[in-house]
């Protein structure tokens, strides 16, 4: 199985590459945020607990999506691997990864980062506010704290994989087209 991580700040565009990606390599997409909003959306306890911290551009604790990652990949069958995106997010959560993963003898395949500067990161949030309506895109309170928090606890991840020669790293600004089409060079490359 592979294991691709798509990293990059919020807003950089994951959600959207992720949809072509999964199809074109017959993968199944892992967001830890549609899984949280999900469970929001449902009302359930988790949901409940983790509004709140979603709200104000913080992390829910690394224990839940971890817990939800693993289900993940023990439940879905019959594709060639995982699109994991927003996770991991912590070194914690990395290092919890690769345990998971060594479970079954199995180790991150790659990590494709898309990446914009900070500017556009305010400025694509602001304009999928208008779209999705999502209540963490809303505040600009809430954003400046998720850039604040990707910078802390996020960032330090290219290191992680950097050391381990994983990680590879594109361009994000360009047009939706344009990205897609470097993600898929990048891809073919990693697997030719
Ligand atoms: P974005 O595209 O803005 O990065 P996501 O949908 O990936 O948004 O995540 C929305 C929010 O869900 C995050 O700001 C965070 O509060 C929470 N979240 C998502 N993934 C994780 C994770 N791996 N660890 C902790 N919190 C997470």
């Amino acid at each position: 199985m592979k294991y691709y991580i798509l990293f990059g700040p919020p807003g950089a565009g994951k959600g959207t590459q992720a949809t072509a990606i999964v199809e074109k390599y017959n993968l199944r997409h892992i967001s830890t945020g549609e899984l949280l909003r999900k469970e929001i959306a449902a009302g359930s306890e988790l949901g409940l607990r983790a509004k709140s911290l979603i709200d104000a551009g913080a992390l829910v604790p690394d224990e839940v999506v971890e817990g939800m990652i693993e289900s993940e990949f023990n439940t879905v069958k019959g594709v060639a691997g995982f699109l994991l995106d927003g996770f991991p997010r912590t070194t914690a959560q990395a290092e919890a990864l690769d345990k998971i993963l060594a479970k079954t003898g199995e180790t991150v395949t790659s990590v494709v980062s898309i990446m914009i500067p900070d500017e556009m990161i305010k400025e694509r949030i602001r304009h999928r506010a208008t779209i999705e309506g999502r209540a963490d895109d809303a505040k600009e309170e809430t954003i400046d704290n998720r850039i604040k928090t990707y910078h802390e606890k996020t960032e330090p991840l290219v290191e992680y994989y950097r050391a381990q020669g994983k990680y590879r790293e594109i361009d994000g600004t360009g047009t939706i087209d344009q990205v897609r089409t470097n993600v898929f060079t990048l891809m073919d490359s990693l697997n030719g």
